[in-house]
């Protein structure tokens, strides 16, 4: 089992697409292991895009990422990492796949309503910086067996 970090972002929040979002995830099999709203400082914003700092858009995602609090969740699955960031597609959304959440909901490079963790790597980071231990929870779901039924 995989562990990755997702944030519903401020567009999501504002456009009412937060239900919409959490669903597709939990359909398609991902388990909800932490699930919280939270406002994102600047301290929080500069580590976990740290490969932005530098690049002319980044205040601009910065005050994008602090218009309201987002939604972040710990999702868990076989291959967890990769199956979230195919459903959600690429950044710039008006390209990202139909199908995809960007595909389905977003038009914009920069509101493109979900930051999900994009290595396992990345993730295994990501996850403890949005997520107390005490805030991740571990417990039976029984659909598991028909979710992944042998592989
Ligand atoms: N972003 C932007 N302009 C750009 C590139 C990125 O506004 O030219 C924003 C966008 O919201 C993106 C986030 O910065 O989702 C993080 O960028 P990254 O390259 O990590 O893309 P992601 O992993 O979110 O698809």
């Amino acid at each position: 089992m995989e562990r990755t970090l997702v944030l519903l972002k401020p567009d999501a929040v504002q456009r009412d697409l937060i239900g919409e979002i959490i669903t597709r995830l939990e359909r398609k099999g991902l388990k909800i292991t932490g699930l919280k709203m939270m406002r994102l400082s600047d301290e929080l914003l500069n580590e976990h895009y740290s490969h932005l700092v530098g690049r002319s858009f980044f205040p601009e995602v910065k005050s994008f990422m602090q218009l309201t609090p987002v939604v972040a969740l710990c999702l868990e699955g076989v291959e967890a990492v990769d199956t979230v960031r195919a459903l959600c597609g690429i950044t710039k959304a008006r390209e990202a796949a139909p199908g995809t959440i960007r595909g389905e909901f977003a038009m914009s490079v920069q509101a493109n309503l979900i930051h999900c963790s994009d290595s396992l790597e990345t993730a295994k980071a990501e996850v403890p910086r949005f997520f107390k231990a005490e805030e991740l929870f571990e417990y039976k779901d029984i659909l598991e067996t028909y979710v992944y039924n042998s592989s």
